[in-house]
């Protein structure tokens, strides 16, 4: 560990130098020419400390990449994205800087800091020798921060020949891991009804507002915030004008849920809700976009493996729950044991405050370092 520790604590420069460098190319998720800016920037400082590179074209997206080091048949999976939610330009409205021990600017926290840490911690694993029967596959794709439609079925696939995933996601504060993520579901209601005149037919109409705004109420009986199960009417529309008995109206609603089993519920009971008026019908569309990602008995394995690291240098590594989704959540729901916010201590993702604390980085990137260390051990 103290060698993994000194490594790294030489290599304070190159890991800022790293950020700043991907920091200093903006990357919004929608901006696939920008995108790609940032990639062939990580790509080649990927290839630079010795990873093989992949170069996954998507249709919508910038190009996913995937480095791999080490040839042995055993692999962990470090996961993250290089796509932020900041637009082109955001860059002078929060510039990158130095100050009071913090490092600013646009995508930081999440989380291009994170990815440099991988890389350290990669970078010091083949610096002493540790690779030799196993292998460390990378995994940064760029449409994260829009629901990774195009980077899903890779993320699966590699979690599957994986034995175990980090991801590199922002920290809880404090630095905690997340070792549970709830999951995310997006569903949208469709009520229908009758249209007719509500001065001359009112009788002869069906109200597809009224028969919504009674689904909405047992929407809301569903929940257990007790339990972490919550949904959310974020979004009502419906009908044409103030005196047409409306027609139709929808509802976009947000479900979270912690268990998998909580969330098949939620999905189940949404999908088979019935009307409540006569004469209206309902349809309900979506699904968990993203599964939970609970806390089995194998991610408390992984978890106490990183906690036991850590303390080797000083520190004392917690564990705490999101209630965002992340791609974790999908590595995850296929049974492979995660450990989420894996990445820098900081504060502000998606905010514009948003930094990283650097005198942190180094004994993360330590952690990190170690832990691979451990699992690449114990798998031969
Ligand atoms: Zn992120």
């Amino acid at each position: 560990m103290k060698a993994y520790l000194e490594f790294c604590l030489a290599n304070q420069d190159w890991l800022l130098e790293l950020i700043e460098s991907l920091v200093a190319i903006e990357s919004p998720s929608d901006d696939p020419a920008a995108v790609n800016r940032c990639g062939n920037e990580l790509a080649s400082r990927l290839e630079a400390i010795g990873g093989a590179i992949t170069r996954v074209p998507s249709a919508a997206a910038g190009d996913h990449l995937r480095a791999s080091f080490g040839s042995g048949s055993k692999q962990v999976l470090l996961l993250g994205h290089f796509d932020t939610v900041w637009p082109i330009g955001q860059l002078d409205r929060m510039p990158l800087k130095h100050e009071g021990g913090r490092l600013y600017g646009p995508g930081v926290f999440d989380m291009k800091a994170g990815i440099g840490l991988a890389m350290l911690a990669t970078r010091a694993l083949i610096e002493h020798g540790k690779l030799d029967d196993s292998r460390i596959v990378m995994l940064w794709t760029t449409d994260e921060e829009v629901g990774s439609k195009t980077s899903r079925a890779l993320i699966e696939a590699e979690a599957t020949r994986s034995d175990a995933v980090l991801v590199f996601e922002p920290s809880l504060p404090g630095g905690a891991l997340k070792t549970s993520r709830k999951g995310v579901g997006q569903f949208e209601m469709i009520a229908g009804g009758v249209s007719a005149h509500a001065g001359l037919d009112p009788g002869k109409g069906v109200s597809a507002i009224r028969e919504l705004a009674r689904q909405i109420t047992a929407i809301d009986d569903l929940q257990d915030p007790a339990n972490g199960v919550t949904l959310t009417v974020g979004l009502v529309s419906g009908g044409t004008r103030a005196n047409v008995v409306p027609a139709e109206a929808r509802a976009t609603i947000d479900a979270r849920a912690i268990t998998r089993a909580d969330a098949d519920r939620v999905q189940r009971t949404l999908r088979s809700l019935q009307p409540r008026i006569a004469g209206a019908s309902i349809e309900v569309s979506g699904g968990f976009d993203r599964p939970p990602l609970e806390r089995t008995a194998a991610v408390e394995r992984l978890f106490n493996q990183a906690k036991a690291v850590a303390a080797e240098i000083g520190i004392t590594l917690e564990e705490g729950s999101a209630g965002g989704g992340s791609d974790g959540n999908f590595t995850a729901a296929i049974g492979v044991p995660t450990l989420d916010g894996f990445g820098a201590i900081g504060d502000g993702a998606h905010a514009i405050h948003e930094h990283v604390e650097v005198d942190a980085l180094i004994p993360r990137a330590a952690t990190i370092a170690g832990l691979l260390h451990s699992l690449a051990r114990r798998s031969s």
